[in-house]
């Protein structure tokens, strides 16, 4: 039996969704390989993010110090180093997120383990894992397998797995102190500075309706808006709505936008350009509308609509109002 390394991702005092993601993904690797997980966090005044996860590990190693209130990359790779030297886990997770792109080829140079970056899933085999991700933009899944390796870090993409909780676990909270008295670290915290993030977070939205570049000109975007708005869904978009301005681009879905998860994606007039795809490829249901039956949506798509859209929206618009109205 070995551990699985979740390493905990937390801003301003809330936990991140991909730290709940990670805990699903390794609590499903657990059971099938039987593992424990183990959760590690690293801050200031944490204890009740360790609380808020305890039914889901086995283990809680918790940092809590005034040092440790800011991330960074030179005092995690340390701490994390050696705990990884004192257990050696089977794999550790981290999440392919601004922290993890920074602490995971650091830790892989200074643990000598083996890393595979954006991983959209991990697959169990035999003792070992498989893990993949995508190549040229979404282009080719590669199925990734590492060299014998005494463990191996993950980092994770954000959306890919459920956020719910698997399995029945009671952790064991372990505090620990912080173990350097003097560290030369090379960066320091300055400052931390919200992205202009919009009144609307499409990465957690149940229901979204994507326009794309069939929507022809920027007035006819409210017809989307309506849409939408009728199914008490969430407008997003594909790039080049972004690129002429039409929408912001925190609306915006794929390689260079968010990678979203909803349970309905419904996608009017975008051609499904595998940029586009990989971000909404983790939608439960997708529906697309295009006058265009070649178009490569449709073989992505569980539901389709053969039509102009300028045809089909309004129509449905009506009618979902229609029956909501009882
Ligand atoms: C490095 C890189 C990163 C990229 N990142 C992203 C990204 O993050 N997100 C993204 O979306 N794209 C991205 N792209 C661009 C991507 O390659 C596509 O060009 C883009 O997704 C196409 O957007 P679209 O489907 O809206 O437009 P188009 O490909 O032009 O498709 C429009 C579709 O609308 C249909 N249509 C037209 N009129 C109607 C009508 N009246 N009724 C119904 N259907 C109609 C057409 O049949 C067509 O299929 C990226 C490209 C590169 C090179």
């Amino acid at each position: 039996m070995s551990e699985i390394f979740v390493i905990v991702e937390h801003r301003l005092g809330e936990t991140r969704d991909i730290t709940f993601e990670m805990l699903w993904k390794a609590g499903e690797l657990a059971e099938k390989l039987s593992h424990t997980v183990t959760a590690i966090i690293l801050g200031h005044e944490v204890n009740s993010l360790a609380e808020n996860i305890s039914d889901r590990a086995d283990k809680i190693i918790v940092f809590d110090d005034e040092r440790l209130k800011n991330f960074n990359a030179d005092i995690h790779k340390e701490i994390i180093y050696g705990l990884i030297e004192e257990s050696k886990p089977a794999l550790t997770l981290i999440g392919n997120t601004s922290w993890g792109m920074e602490l995971a080829p650091c830790l892989s140079v200074k643990t000598n383990l083996p890393l595979a970056t954006d991983c959209i899933d991990i697959m169990p085999k035999d003792d070992t894992i498989i893990a993949q991700r995508q190549m040229f933009s979404g282009k080719i899944f590669a199925n990734v397998s590492f060299a014998e390796s005494q463990g191996c870090l993950l980092t994770i993409r954000s959306g890919v797995f459920p956020k719910d909780k698997i399995g029945d676990r009671k952790a064991e909270i372990i505090q620990k102190d912080y173990p350097f008295t003097d560290m030369a670290v090379k960066k320091s915290f300055v400052e931390f500075v919200e992205t202009a993030a919009g009144d609307v977070d499409i990465t957690q939205a149940d229901l979204l309706v994507s326009v794309g570049r069939g929507i022809g000109e920027e007035e006819n975007i409210s017809l989307i808006k309506e849409f939408a708005e009728a199914l008490g869904g969430v407008v997003s978009c594909s790039r080049p709505i972004v690129d002429k301005n039409w929408l912001p681009k925190y609306l915006q879905v794929g390689t260079s936008g968010k990678t979203v998860s909803p349970k309905v994606y419904i996608a009017v007039g975008i051609s499904g350009a595998f940029q586009h795809m990989a971000g909404a490829s983790g939608a439960g249901t997708i529906i697309a509308v295009n006058k265009d039956p070649k178009a490569p949506i449709f073989r992505t798509a569980d539901y389709g609509i053969v039509d102009d859209l300028f045809k089909i929206v309004p129509v449905l618009k009506d009618k979902i109002l229609e029956v909501r109205k009882g």
